[in-house]
């Protein structure tokens, strides 16, 4: 035991995800090499050296060592990546002096066809400033209006991407954007299944709902049945009794926008604090970013605390930059922005995640630095998560009788928001048991080398999303027989790899009968057997076929096979109906006249 690495007396070893047997090396001061073999001859496991180890690896060859082997998450990681150059991520709100009220977020929700984008569109319109463009005209992702108020006026942000989805996605990644959900429900149409999904995602996330109760001008519209069927879920209207603001809007005829604007700043200032320090270095969130061709990476950020400002040092997960320029959603170029304001930003030098959170730091280097560090770790943790567990005995019995597979994706975009989607949908693709799905890489660009490499060292497909390979990529993934796919509409991809991995799935296979033949005559022959001499009755003889012999319309003998087929003296690969030919069944002699063989072959049935 132990392969001669000297044992450890429960030390604490602190990894990072994702780290390889050489790093682990590293800390103990022990040969690389030894711990391969520890990791092969104790826990069954095949990784070389410099490989990612899993998290369970790791700590099984911990304690084989006697070690305690910690895994740093990359949040931890991050925290202390942080720490390091003296900044933090969210906690509390500033400084508790300087905290100034800040505009509410607010994301739109509901079932599809019900107004979302209509309504975002309608509310778009309200809005009060003009600039030179004449009001809010460009799609950045986000943007803000201004509603006048007794005493003044006062801004609301609405997030430009309706739906749970994109909400979902954000907070899966840590990102909390949204203060308020608007959850739109048509008054002809009633509560339906989104409605619902709309709900719980909102109220898992602990965000207050205000009801727009969509479609009034409608024929049929019944906006008291929608308040009823809301309250079953915990949505009590105010006029019932409740503290659930419900509003008639028409996104079409454009009324009660207002009411809504109203109702969206009184539930705000009712059920949460809505303070932010606008004196200190910004942080917030990227909500939506991709490549453009003419200004390279563009990310629209929505700054959370703190102001922004053009010529900043700025990182977003793995990206990083310095803000070149900054602009609205009137297309105006802004030199500043503060909490609840949405800009685009201009000095990525690449394309960060949506919902990363994006913080400013003192200088470009310290920048460059923390993204570059946090770059080597999602490299890592990508790595890490390919490898899954190939034990002896899995990699046997998957390759014994193809019982576990398993799809790896790779998706690259030219949006964040689309891979994004795509991810999420792919995710929710029902396959059942026999196989799955794990998306190991993501992003936004064109497919580059590192892609085809990840994709070649996991066995990945990768599907790009209005994106093509650049340089000498294609060359390299034809080289690697990587396979790319490329797609336009996120539908087609989801509907590609659901069949793929139907494909993938193993396949029912059922019987084709190809022909029949009837025996005429049996001939001897000491070095073939028996020949058949035979009449073709239906379809086609093919040489190699499946067969069974059948003697009164009865099986008398299965499995046999066509070995040998003739047409007078000459080898045939198949005969056809009406004709004649001699048919040899291999070892199998014990053929009569009147017999008839009939031939077969197994093919896939599609799933359904
Ligand atoms: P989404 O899927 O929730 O984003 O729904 P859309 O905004 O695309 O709207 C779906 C359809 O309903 C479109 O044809 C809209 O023109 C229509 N629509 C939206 N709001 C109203 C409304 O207030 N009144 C009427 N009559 N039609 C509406």
């Amino acid at each position: 035991m132990g392969g001669g690495v000297a044992r450890g007396n429960g030390e604490v070893v602190r990894l990072p995800r994702g780290a390889s047997l050489a790093d682990f090396a590293d800390r103990i001061n022990a040969n690389p090499g030894s711990l391969v073999q520890v990791v092969f001859t104790e826990l069954g496991e095949m990784v070389t050296a410099t490989q990612s180890c899993t998290d369970e690896t790791l700590q099984l060859l911990g304690a084989q060592l006697g070690y305690d082997v910690q895994i740093v998450t990359p949040e931890e990681e991050d925290a202390e990546l942080l720490t390091r150059f003296d900044l933090s991520f969210g906690g509390d709100y500033g400084d508790e002096a300087e905290l100034t009220p800040r505009p509410p977020v607010v994301t739109i929700m509901g079932h599809v066809d019900h107004g979302k984008t209509r309504l975002l569109d309608a509310i778009r319109s309200t809005d009060v400033v003009k600039g030179e463009a004449g009001g809010i005209t460009q799609h950045i992702g986000a943007y803000q209006v201004h509603h006048p108020v007794e005493g003044g006026v006062r801004e609301i942000t609405f997030i430009d991407t309706p739906g749970h989805e994109a909400f979902t996605a954000m907070r899966a990644r840590g990102a909390k954007v949204t203060d308020i959900a608007v959850l739109v429900v048509a008054a002809d149409d009633g509560v339906k299944p989104q409605t619902i999904e709309a709900l719980n995602h909102a109220q898992a996330a602990d965000v207050p709902i205000v009801v727009a109760v969509n479609k009034v001008d409608k024929e049929g519209a019944d906006p008291a049945k929608v308040r009823g069927q809301l309250t079953e879920y915990g949505l009590v209207a105010e006029e019932y009794g409740g503290t659930t603001m419900f509003v008639d809007v028409s996104a079409k005829a454009g009324t009660g926008l207002e009411d809504l604007l109203d109702a969206i700043l009184l539930t705000a200032d009712a059920a949460l604090e809505l303070f932010a320090d606008a004196s200190v270095d910004a942080q917030g969130v990227a909500i939506e970013a991709r490549l453009d061709k003419g200004r390279g990476p563009v990310a629209t950020v929505l700054v959370q605390r703190g102001t922004l400002r053009v010529g900043d040092s700025i990182v977003a997960g793995d990206a990083f930059g310095r803000v070149r320029a900054m602009l609205n959603e009137r297309g105006e170029n802004v030199e500043a922005a503060g909490p609840a304001q949405p800009v685009q930003v201009l000095g990525f030098t690449s394309v960060p995640g949506a919902g990363d959170n994006f913080l400013v730091v003192g200088e470009d280097r310290m920048a460059r630095q923390i993204a570059e560090q946090r770059q080597a770790r999602e490299r890592n943790a990508a790595l890490a998560q390919t490898r899954g567990r190939p034990t002896l005995e899995s990699l046997f019995e998957r390759l014994k009788d193809g019982e576990k597979t398993q799809l790896n994706l790779i998706l690259k975009g030219d949006v964040s928001g689309s891979v994004e989607a795509v991810e999420d949908a792919l995710l929710k693709i029902d396959v059942g048991e026999e196989v799955s799905l794990r998306i190991i890489g993501r992003g936004v660009g064109a497919i580059t080398e590192n892609d085809i490499n990840l994709a070649k060292a996991s066995e990945a497909v990768i599907l790009g999303f209005n994106v093509r390979p650049e340089g000498n990529a294609r060359e390299l993934a034809e080289r690697e027989h990587v396979d790319i796919r490329y797609y336009s509409v996120i539908y087609a991809a989801i509907e590609d790899i659901e069949a793929a991995l139907k494909g993938m799935l193993k396949p029912i296979y059922e019987e084709a009968q190809l022909g029949t033949a009837e025996v005429r005559e049996v001939f001897r022959s000491s070095k073939f057997g028996n020949i058949a001499g035979c009449l073709v009755r239906s379809g086609t003889i093919v040489r190699n076929s499946s067969a069974r012999l059948v003697r009164d319309g009865v099986v008398v003998a299965e499995n046999l096979k066509i070995e040998s087929l003739q047409r007078f003296k000459d080898a045939a690969t198949e005969v056809r109906e009406g004709f004649e030919c001699g048919i040899g069944l291999g070892s199998y002699n014990d053929i009569k006249a009147d017999d008839v063989i009939e031939t077969f072959e197994m093919r896939e049935v599609p799933r359904k």
